[in-house]
């Protein structure tokens, strides 16, 4: 028997439709480049949301058609995110860190009809189109020299010629409403195609309070960019509680401690070299930690010493580990039911693992391939997820990437403690195999920046004659600091076994990160090469 209740399909711009409905005087604040702070609303996203469903609808772009961004955070990009989608178009999100070389082989797999861009990437945008043929129509968000779009003035002055007075293209809650390339992979890019249903159900576990805990009070600063696996899920979930949204073009830590502190922003998202810039940045001017509520970490394991910090001085921190296959938040830690009997330590540990499931994902762990099924307590192995925002096929695949059971094979290595947390250790191939056993790269690099003088970590393995492979630990000290080798030896000594000490420890100026502000082991492995271990 069937229920007999409403249709009423899912789509991400319901979640706007209420967000203007009842919260519309809620601001979305975008901070410039150029220094200069604007505000709009909800009211106003939505109102320029369906300008631009008007103005695509002149330009012959259908529903299904791809409309590509490739600009950093502010609110004319927010409003593209609902235009594009209201008009049942699919929102494309362009990495602008990629090569050219990748950028030219996505925008032409994913068929993108139109290019909306910053003025910052108008250079950029030049040497790209000519190799992309299917890019028909391209839009400047800003307005000025380098608004040269096919309509000679920016975004605004494009949807300023429409009145508003549309209606979201209808359409069931399974359409696709955003495609979204995976970073950092082996072999081609990949793109992981979201329904509207998926990002709405994914932003109704994300609103609760064991989550992400988001109401109308809430103000949301997402340093994660929005090219990044759907910005976290963070402008959906911001529109269905109504939450104030701050955006900024830049990361440098002065401009968002004084956004924290002047907006009053209470949620912060950011990966672990978010937190590393802004307390390196308050020990440098001696400035106090703004009074933010909430951190968000993920996208790489953030180290202990982080956790503690931050809730040392009174924030929330929840860490959650997802990819882009995953909407992105598969796990979060969440309090648990003792969270209260624990002792500081205890709760600071809670936070340093990756969480449990949230209702909406499952995950497990299984033997890796080629190994014998480990079964001991908190047995290491290769993590898979399924759930109801967890990718079941590549955009343009012939055939699924999940198993018989839909179970998605993240490539990450894990192990389930004994409370259910997750513990992630490693990429698949980001183990270091020395003399037949597995060391991991994430324990190593964690015990390294817990030295008060260590900014950034990163270990790879070196082909190594006898080991097959050994470590070799990369390492960006704090200014002014003259940390050595033997000495950050003898402090990592105590903390990892014996055999996992790094071979070598070489002390670099910067180390490279990808577009979306992780440490880029790839780069990292290529500059390293060549490189010989001292024997
Ligand atoms: P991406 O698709 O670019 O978001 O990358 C996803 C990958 O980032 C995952 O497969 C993990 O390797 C890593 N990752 C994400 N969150 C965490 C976390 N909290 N701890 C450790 N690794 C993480």
């Amino acid at each position: 028997m069937l229920g007999a209740m409403q249709e009423w399909d899912l789509r991400v711009t319901g979640l706007l439709d209420h967000a203007a409905r009842e919260h519309g005087s809620r601001e979305v604040v975008t901070q410039w480049a150029d220094g200069s702070r604007t505000r709009t609303d909800w009211s106003g996203i939505r109102r320029d949301a369906l300008k631009m469903v008007q103005a695509l609808r002149r330009l012959d772009i259908y529903p299904g058609d791809r409309v590509a961004t490739l600009a950093m955070n502010h609110a004319r990009h927010l409003a593209a995110w609902f235009g594009a989608t209201g008009a049942g178009c699919v929102l494309h999100t362009l990495n602008p860190r990629l090569f050219e070389e990748q950028l030219v082989w996505i925008i032409n797999h994913a068929d993108d009809r139109v290019l909306l861009y910053d003025a910052a990437f108008h250079p950029l945008v030049e040497r790209l189109l000519p190799r992309c043929p299917s890019v028909a129509r391209t839009i400047c968000f800003d307005s000025g020299a380098f608004a040269s779009g096919s309509f000679g003035g920016g975004f605004d002055d494009w949807i300023g010629r429409e009145d508003g007075e549309a209606l979201w293209t209808p359409g069931a809650e399974r359409e696709a409403c955003m495609l979204c390339y995976t970073s950092g992979t082996t072999g081609d890019p990949k793109g992981v195609l979201y329904s509207h249903r998926s990002n709405v159900l994914h932003t109704l576990a994300m609103v609760a309070p064991s989550c992400l805990d988001l109401a109308p009070r809430s103000c949301v600063l997402p340093v994660v960019p929005m090219f990044h696996a759907n910005n976290w899920g963070l402008p959906w979930a911001s529109a269905a509680v109504g939450a104030k949204m701050v955006w900024s073009q830049t990361n440098d830590p002065q401009v968002l401690c004084d956004l924290m502190r002047e907006e009053g922003v209470s949620h912060v998202a950011g990966v672990p070299t978010v937190w590393f810039a802004l307390f390196e940045h308050l020990e440098r001017t001696g400035a106090a930690m703004p009074p933010i509520r909430q951190a968000l970490s993920g996208g790489a394991a953030v180290p202990a010493s982080v956790v503690e910090r931050l809730m040392r001085a009174g924030v929330r921190v929840v860490q959650a580990w997802g990819m882009t296959e995953t909407s992105p938040i598969a796990t979060m830690t969440y309090e648990p039911a003792d969270w209260d009997e624990m002792s500081f330590e205890e709760q600071v540990a809670v936070k340093s693992f990756q969480g449990r499931p949230v209702y909406g994902s499952e995950v497990r762990v299984v033997a890796l391939e080629g190994e014998a099924a480990d079964d001991g307590p908190a047995a290491s192995g290769a993590l898979q997820v399924r759930g109801a925002w967890t990718v079941r096929r590549y955009f343009g695949a012939e055939e699924d990437c999940t198993d018989g059971e839909q179970w998605f094979d993240t490539g990450d290595v894990a192990s389930l403690l004994p409370d259910g947390s997750l513990r992630i250790t490693d990429r698949t191939k980001d183990l270091i195999k020395s003399g037949g056993e597995w060391i991991s790269s994430v324990e190593l690099e964690n015990a390294a920046v817990a030295h008060p003088d260590v900014m950034e970590a990163a270990a790879i393995g070196i082909f190594h004659p006898k080991w097959d492979e050994r470590p070799l630990l990369v390492v960006v000290r704090r200014e002014g600091s003259e940390l050595g080798e033997r000495e950050l030896l003898a402090f990592l000594a105590g903390k990892v076994a014996r055999w996992w000490l790094p071979d070598a420890i070489e002390f670099l100026a910067d180390i490279p990160h990808t577009g979306s502000g992780k440490i880029s082991k790839k780069d990292l492995r290529d500059r390293f090469r060549d490189y010989r271990l001292p024997v």
